[in-house]
């Protein structure tokens, strides 16, 4: 499928039915499969056959799934993980242990930076955040002789900042370590960073892979790409037996395209467990199949109605990557030429009190915390995930009180400008 273009892959990817057999991918709602000798088993223990014994390590249809996003990406490997949270901390913790630090652009979800400035570090684990525009100087001396990974989001949620990601690239590698992207928001569609340099690529598939707010979920790739084998004494885990497989060295039986993903599945989700359901799977893939083509619309959204508030007087300020205004603009043609996002902040002239009376009259949009669905919905973090905080704590947070985030869904822009509208004239 490789020569296949990106709409293609949405659609076929990840799975080749034979004659007479299903169309559409095959849910396998089993936790265990039968075997019949010991010794069969004992293979696919050993890593010595391919097989699936126990749904917790590997499932038929959650791979399926997992390979049509590998199929995206271009990578050479990938697997499912339960959250999009999930999914960062195995692609971190894969490469890092206690007594490690690593690199991340202070431009990213929350709840990744909570994982990584609070929870990492209680196992042991330091964080350097840079900002996503640090200057070479800065980038350096933020480098240890422990670093293992540098890790960043093609378009970070809520801040909307686009990230050099060649830059990041050449930065991690010219300090032997690769570098891990966050492409959530932009997904697979709209780009491509193993194409920019990046190593390993996460997905909260939450957002625009599954589309529907149906299945929280989350995927890891790996590019294939990255030489564990030339910093042996940096990346031990892959490079020296693990003792608990049999000894195993992950990149001398599975190659630089196979050893970070097997890692993470026979040692982290064996010990972790944390598991993508196939039903998860099943969803998850109903949305791929039209990704491409609801990209384009939440695209389209997204700039229509950026365009729309950009010129209205009660609207104090914009940001959208894909307006000419914007300040990523350079990155954005080079990074995101085919489009960025359906997900815009923008500040409501009033402050506080005005955003909040502004989302009380909106009939479409929808208050919730998420972004990336078929159905637009909105956000006040003032007076909603960050109430507890003063004013003065959340500019430190990067949110100003009159911020509101609008995640634009698949409805008309006429519709959904309209709704705006109104909501705006009653305040
Ligand atoms: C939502 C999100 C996550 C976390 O995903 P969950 O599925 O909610 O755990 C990670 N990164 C980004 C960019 C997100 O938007």
């Amino acid at each position: 499928m490789n020569n296949h273009s990106i709409g293609t892959k949405c659609v076929q990817g990840g799975y080749r039915p034979g004659n007479g057999e299903p169309r559409q991918v095959p849910i396998i709602q089993s936790t265990t499969f039968k075997y019949n000798t010991s010794e069969d088993m004992g293979k696919l223990f050993d890593l010595e056959a391919n097989g699936y014994f126990y749904s917790r390590l590997q499932n038929p249809t959650v791979d399926t799934v997992a390979a049509k996003i590998c199929e995206l990406e271009g990578g050479t490997a990938a697997m499912l993980t339960s959250s999009g949270m999930a999914a960062s901390f195995l692609a971190v913790f894969n490469l890092c242990s206690s007594g490690d630090h690593f690199i991340s652009s202070s431009a990213i979800y929350g709840g990744t930076f909570n994982l990584f400035a609070v929870t990492l570090k209680r196992m042991g684990i330091e964080v350097t955040f840079i900002s996503p525009d640090a200057t070479d100087e800065e980038f350096e001396a933020a480098f240890r002789e422990n670093t293992k990974l540098v890790f960043g989001e093609t378009i970070a949620n809520p801040a909307l900042d686009v990230l050099d990601i060649e830059r990041f690239a050449g930065m991690a590698h010219k300090h032997g370590v690769p570098l891990i992207i966050d492409n959530t928001f932009p997904t697979s569609v709209n780009c491509r960073p193993f194409e920019w340099g990046a190593d390993i690529i996460i997905h909260a598939t939450t957002k625009y892979m599954d589309g529907h707010g149906s299945a929280v979920g989350g995927a890891i790739v790996d590019s294939g790409k990255f030489d564990w084998t030339k910093y042996p004494e940096k990346f031990p885990g892959l490079c020296t037996p693990d003792e608990s497989y049999h000894g195993i060295v992950y990149t001398e039986r599975f190659g630089l395209e196979g050893a970070y993903i097997t890692k993470a599945t026979a040692q982290l989700m064996r010990d972790l467990g944390v598991t993508a359901a196939p039903m998860s799977a099943y969803l998850l893939n109903l949305g791929l199949e039209s990704l491409h083509v609801r990209m384009k619309k939440h695209c389209e959204n997204g700039l229509k109605v950026a365009e729309y508030l950009e010129n209205n007087p009660k609207i104090s300020w914009v940001k959208y990557p894909g307006l000419k205004s914007s300040k990523d603009k350079k990155l954005v043609e080079k990074y995101l030429p085919n489009g960025t996002c359906g997900v815009i902040s923008c500040g409501i002239v009033g402050g506080r009190e005005a955003a909040s009376k502004f989302m009380r009259n909106l009939k479409i949009i929808a208050i919730e915390t998420h972004v990336a669905d078929a159905r637009s919905c909105c956000l006040h973090p003032a007076t909603a995930t960050h109430r507890q905080l003063s004013d003065e704590e959340l500019l430190s947070a990067g949110v100003t009180p009159d911020l509101i985030r609008i995640s634009l869904g698949l409805e008309d822009a006429q519709d959904l400008i309209a709704d705006i509208a109104q909501a705006l004239e009653q305040i």
